[in-house]
């Protein structure tokens, strides 16, 4: 950090302290003063100052999991690590739940309510990146890396829920807190998991983090869409390709057809459906006809009944496949799935109001250097910078849906009463799943966004134990209005097992050279102090 923004964040810190945190709130909706609320707010700027005192561990947890850089189901430093931190400081940790062995469910506190903070933890193929600098310097060629910022959003949770902890305990407040992991989210592959192991039967309100670009919260059904992950595999009959081509069937040429095939319908679906696929195996070398060829889909939509008709599309389109190759079409494999996501008024309303009580954080000068030569780096129309303002209003319900992202903390929401909070520690208008987006994410970009957005979920929690009204507000709103005509039903199918072999091979491959980065800060203050690099690094020319 440089002298500037520590004095830049010590002025934020003295002016908080000073100012009433809460003047709107210390009365009821009806107007009425409350005791209880005036406490409530009392105790909530306890919170944001514990968690301002807790800035170093925050970072260093962010610096911790950026440099371990691990993929889907092969999060074992990362879970390792998390389980630690959690177990020093006094949660119970149930380790290798649903049948995953990276996730796990920690728990501390006991009655209701049964809070559970969430957050992904897993990284994107080919994103390694040297943090700090605005061009493309992988640390380590062809390596996974955290291209989405999934190392960030477990230091919100757990800095928020040490600081109501602290509380809870000197207060004797009843209430449950539980800290998960989103475990291989970049292939939406766990969390339909731990809903049918029941790991959610007894929670009230889940409270899910993930890293974005601005201080934020929405509700209602949202913009993007639910998914299935599914594998199909043929088999054929290999032969000298040259001398009797005849006597083989290729797989391979299954697998094409299937992706000719859905080129073609791709013209005649709905326009809110995303689709894509890649060849997981395309045969063995070119004078061998390929026995064995895989191809891997993710049908996108924006509801349960289109996803199922979409998958259904893919079904048809294997099948032909292998009857037009003369092969055998394998049982289908489902890697993952994402119900849509659909989040809770009542607890957006309520972290809302602490997002605006909050703000954005202080950015320095080095910060916004460090964006917008990204920005320009990525030959962005407009260099704008970090956000410096929040949004006018609370989002609520989207109406129309053009698609987009899934992500599976959707099965979560349809369960229980869920919202995302979204921090900001990262930059704006990135490619998403991109070296480009693993930048900021172990910088103080990233650093103070954390700290920003564990200050809202500490007063959401607060909010949460002390008001038990909100929870059942909560609820009424699942009930009455967000599964009045929708009911969850799982994606995944009762013989489907989590996919947790995938990225074994990468992980293998990579991790011995990797390790040699690893944050070590019992050594160094920061990762970038450890990496030697100078913050921000930017072109000559800007
Ligand atoms: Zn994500």
């Amino acid at each position: 950090m440089s002298i500037r923004s520590l004095v830049v964040t010590l002025a934020a810190v003295v002016i908080f302290a000073a100012a009433p945190l809460a003047q709107k709130t210390t009365a009821k909706p009806d107007g009425k003063p409350s005791a209880g609320n005036a406490k409530l707010e009392a105790l909530k700027r306890e919170a944001v100052a514990d968690v301002e005192s807790r800035r170093q561990f925050s970072q260093q947890m962010v610096d911790q999991i950026f440099s371990y850089g691990e993929l889907g189901f092969q999060e074992f430093e990362t879970t390792r690590y998390l389980t630690d931190v959690l177990k020093t400081n006094g949660f119970a940790v149930q380790e290798g739940v649903a049948g995953i062995p990276t996730a796990f469910m920690a728990t501390w506190g006991s009655g209701k309510p049964v809070i559970a903070l969430g957050s992904d933890i897993d990284c994107i193929p080919q994103a390694s990146q040297k943090p700090g600098i605005a061009l493309h310097e992988p640390l380590i060629e062809g390596a996974p890396g955290h291209g989405e910022g999934h190392n960030s959003g477990q230091a919100v949770n757990i800095t928020a829920a040490l600081a109501v902890k602290k509380i809870m305990e000197r207060e004797h407040l009843p209430g449950t807190l539980r800290i998960w992991t989103g475990t291989a989210e970049e292939l939406v592959g766990s969390k339909a998991y731990f809903i049918r192991a029941g790991l959610f039967k007894d929670v009230d309100i889940a409270l899910f983090t993930h890293v974005d670009d601005n201080l934020d919260v929405s509700w209602g059904p949202r913009d993007g869409t639910g998914l299935v992950s599914v594998q199909y595999s043929f088999l054929g009959e290999t032969a000298h390709a040259a001398q009797a081509p005849w006597r083989g069937r290729s797989a391979l040429d299954a697998v094409e057809l299937m992706d000719i095939g859905w080129q073609f319908r791709r013209e005649h679906l709905r326009l809110s459906q995303r689709s894509h696929n890649v060849i997981t195996d395309g045969g063995d070398q070119p004078n061998v006809v390929p026995r064995t060829a895989s191809v891997w889909y993710y049908f996108r939509e924006t509801d349960y009944p289109h996803i199922k008709e979409l998958w259904e599309t893919g079904n048809t389109m294997a099948k032909a496949a292998a009857m037009m190759a003369g092969v055998e079409l394998q049982p289908m494999k489902v890697l993952g799935s994402a119900w849509p996501q659909h989040f809770n008024k009542t607890v957006a309303e309520t972290t809302w109001a602490n997002i605006q009580k909050i703000g954005l954080p202080p950015w320095s000068d080095e910060d916004q250097q460090l964006a917008k030569a990204l920005q320009k780096e990525l030959k962005n129309p407009r260099i704008e910078g970090l956000r410096t303002k929040l949004r006018d209003n609370l989002q609520g319900p989207v109406t129309e849906n053009y698609g987009g992202g899934s992500d599976d903390i959707g099965d979560i929401s349809w369960n229980v009463p869920t919202v995302t909070l979204r921090f900001p520690s990262n930059i704006p208008n990135l490619p998403g799943h991109n070296w480009a987006n693993a930048i900021s994410m172990a910088t103080p970009i990233a650093h103070k966004g954390v700290t920003a957005g564990a200050k809202v979920q500490a007063m959401t929690i607060l909010d949460l134990v002390m008001r038990p009204e909100l929870v059942d507000q909560a609820w009424k709103y699942f009930r009455e209005i967000q599964t009045k005509d929708t009911r969850y039903e799982p994606l995944i199918r009762p013989q489907d097992q989590p996919a947790i072999w995938l990225n074994k091979a990468t992980m293998e491959k990579y991790r011995p050279e990797m390790k040699k980065y690893y944050y070590d800060p019992s050594r160094f203050k920061t990762y970038l102090d450890q990496l030697g690099i100078k913050y921000p690094t930017v072109r000559l020319n800007q």
